[in-house]
């Protein structure tokens, strides 16, 4: 596996097009991180081409220089370093801030931006602490290990953390967040396909945005951790560009049910700083559902949300189908009294 650290070379190795000028001006900012597999997704002859979109520096990146990094106020949500608690009864672990490509918009980019502190990989210091927190708060009943990749840990590494997790008798459940399946889907191995389906209660969320990224080895490896016995749900970010549609949409989502991948959420994407120019607004969200409504089976359809600035969490949305006392239908054509009798 060859890793590229330059967009210009990662270029020249796909494309004879030149090298746009502004790709070092945003890489200074924003570091540029590919793998030769995710890079063998693009189809050079389309400068659309929504891998590339995700993949590629735009100087869109550097317009906005007034949001913030983390508006989610993850930061001031850690009641121990590294462990975000926003809900009573789960938390999120960041494992490391290290991926196997940096995606461009990215609501954690403040790990990889230039300039800033970034966590690196989680210490037996900070797990300590973590333990101890979550054995003194059994209301938590569930981690959700992040990062950054948890994927990118040392295998051994990431059994160790888990393996310290199984040990509190409050947690029932562990999700591991991950885009490698998607992004480098030989690092799902079958020894860590087959470690993760031994530990009960194990989920693991991964992120297609495109149904280009749904090659065979990315449904591969999801295979190799179903059979395994590990449940695999998916989210996407909603990206202008990319996926904004509803055909692009429910192309990925098709795929992945028929893969027995949940599409799980679907997110706006966050204001965080670099990467509102992704942005497409809730109504496009919203628009998309709609139009899933009477052609798209419900197992395919996942949840919209957003994730409210101030650590507010996310809110799931949908469409409204009220008129007045009645309902829109299905397909938008008329309005239906739902009557309710008192018995
Ligand atoms: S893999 Fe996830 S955490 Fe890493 S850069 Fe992409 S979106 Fe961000």
């Amino acid at each position: 596996m060859k890793f590229y650290h330059s967009a210009a070379t990662a270029l020249r190795t796909i494309s004879r097009e030149a090298v746009p000028d502004d790709f070092a001006e945003v890489e200074a900012r924003y570091p540029f991180l590919a793998n030769d597999y995710y890079l063998s997704l693009i189809d050079p002859a389309d400068p659309d081409d929504p891998v590339r979109r995700q993949l590629f520096p735009d100087r869109a990146e550097l317009a906005d220089e007034e949001s913030e990094f983390d508006p989610l106020a993850e930061a001031r949500q850690m009641p121990v370093p590294r462990l975000i608690r926003r809900f009573d009864d789960r938390a999120v672990l960041l494992t490391t801030s290290r991926c196997a490509m940096h995606c461009r918009f990215c609501f954690r980019k403040r790990f990889w931006a230039s300039d800033l502190d970034h966590p690196g990989d989680l210490t037996e210091k900070d797990l300590a602490a973590v333990a101890g927190f979550l054995r003194r708060t059994p209301e938590i009943r569930e981690v959700l290990l992040s990062g950054g990749d948890p994927l990118m840990l040392p295998f051994d590494k990431l059994r160790h953390i888990i393996g310290v997790l199984r040990e509190i008798p409050s947690l029932f459940v562990l999700r591991v967040g991950s885009r490698m399946p998607v992004v480098l889907p030989e690092r799902v191995t079958q020894e860590i396909a087959d470690y993760l389906g031994s530990v009960p209660g194990l989920w693991f969320l991964t992120h297609f945005n495109h149904v280009n990224e749904a090659t065979d080895a990315a449904m591969a490896a999801c295979a190799r951790l179903i059979r395994a016995g590990v449940p695999v749900l998916n989210q996407t970010v909603l990206l202008r560009g990319v996926n904004d549609t509803p055909e692009k949409l429910e192309a990925l989502f098709r795929k992945l049910i028929a893969h027995r991948v949940k599409p799980h959420y679907l997110f706006h994407v966050d204001p965080v700083r670099g990467v509102r120019h992704f942005a497409t607004g809730i109504d496009r969200g919203l628009e998309i559902l709609r139009a899933f409504r009477p052609r798209l089976s419900s197992l395919a359809v996942p949840t919209f949300a957003i994730d409210l600035p101030g650590g507010g969490g996310k809110v799931a949305l949908q469409p409204d189908y009220r008129d007045g006392d009645k309902f829109r239908d299905i397909r938008d054509t008329r309005s239906i009294a739902y009557e309710i009798k008192k018995l």
